[in-house]
């Protein structure tokens, strides 16, 4: 099991996961999910981890414990909801041999997407899991982990056994020095007996895709830009190894439209949870072209959003104003979205490169017939 099965390991990293992670395609990224006739697409878009890593930062810094629940229930949402989307076996609708063969993959995705590696043991019976994590994404850079790793974990494991009061514990962190990062899921009454403090949500999300969802977010040619992800990896701006995509040094993690939409639906719960977002994505993407001179250009920008699953992007000045046309836009069923995440990338991003603070504040939505499309102006 685990870090000693590296045939197992191997089969997810170069078999498995190249295949399902559609990166060909300009606009869109794309994870394949079922078989056959049922084989469908989920709409993802690579984000910087640095975005994560601030964003706990800053909103524990802010509001102290309150802060970390939410953000620790948006976590429990993802996983959750993450669960339901990949289709994830739930205890008891299979028999106890395949859910565990399952547990297995489902694992050692997670640790090829997120992790360097990862190892776990499990005990159905009492519905609880340990997950043992060399370099897991976001926390070995914060200590923190509320999104994906305390909250992930929950959702995720709650969802699996079927049971909305199974929430995770970390008890060591490599972000606060100690060797490996470990968490504990299982339902809450053990944790306590365990003597672990936790938070919890069980209000989660019952998740429906409706019909718009596979149509807005379906393959399209793109008009404006042609370049993909594999096009950027291939003229060497991204790379990508084992399940994980880099820039330099930097990971980007892929996450589906719907937990976007979700974490800044949930922000709302802190008054300046989304301002915050905005910040911190605003001050990445200004500091990703300050660090790279070379990327210095309105091209680089249109093609750094299009290739990391953002759309067709047509960047355009007119009388001093910018506007930025997004077709294809990610799409998820939320109301009255406000796109704070992206905004503020692309805000940072104009910003530096026009050498003067470009904040894309009015934004406009269209429905065409299969198509949701954004309108940012300066
Ligand atoms: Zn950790």
């Amino acid at each position: 099991m685990g870090i000693t099965d590296p045939i197992t390991s191997w089969y997810i990293k170069n078999i498995l996961l190249p295949k399902s992670e559609k990166i060909d395609v300009p606009g869109f990224i794309l994870t394949e999910i079922g078989e056959g006739a049922n084989k469908t697409y989920l709409r993802e878009i690579a984000i910087p981890e640095e975005i994560f890593v601030n964003l706990e930062k800053q909103v524990e810094k802010k509001y102290g414990l309150s802060g970390s629940k939410v953000l620790y229930s948006i976590g429990k949402k993802i996983g959750y909801t993450n669960g339901s989307l990949m289709e994830y076996p739930v205890y008891g609708g299979v028999n106890n041999e395949e859910f565990l063969k399952f547990l297995k993959y489902i694992v050692y995705y997670i640790g090829a997407v997120c992790s360097g590696s990862i190892d776990y043991k499990v005990d159905v019976n009492n519905k609880r899991i340990e997950f043992t994590m060399e370099d897991y994404i976001v926390c070995r850079k914060n200590g923190l982990g509320y999104l994906f790793s305390s909250g992930g974990v929950a959702g995720m494991w709650a969802y699996m056994m079927g049971d909305n009061s199974i929430e995770a514990v970390k008890t060591s962190c490599q972000g606060h020095g100690d060797k490996l990062c470990k968490v504990i899921s299982e339902p809450k009454n053990a944790l306590k007996s365990h003597n672990l403090a936790y938070m919890d949500e069980e209000n989660l999300p019952k998740l429906d895709l409706k019909k718009e969802y596979w149509e807005f977010n379906a393959i399209k040619a793109t008009t404006y830009s042609k370049k993909s992800l594999r096009d950027l990896i291939n003229s060497n701006i991204f790379s990508y190894s084992k399940g994980c995509i880099l820039y330099k040094r930097e990971r980007y993690f892929l996450l589906e439209a719907y937990a976007i939409y979700l974490m800044e639906k949930e922000l709302e719960g802190i008054e300046d949870g989304n301002q915050i977002l905005f910040g911190i994505a605003f001050d990445y993407a200004q500091k990703l072209i300050k660090d790279n001179k070379e990327l210095r250009s309105l091209n680089f920008v249109n093609d750094f959003l299009v290739a990391t699953g953002w759309g067709d992007l047509l960047i355009t000045k007119k009388e001093g104003v910018f506007n930025i046309l997004i077709k294809s836009f990610p799409w998820a069923d939320f109301k009255d979205p406000r796109f704070f995440l992206f905004r503020g990338l692309v805000s940072g991003f104009v910003s530096e490169v026009s050498g003067n603070k470009v904040i894309f504040e009015r934004f406009d939505i269209s429905l065409t017939k299969d198509s949701f499309n954004v309108t940012l102006k300066s």
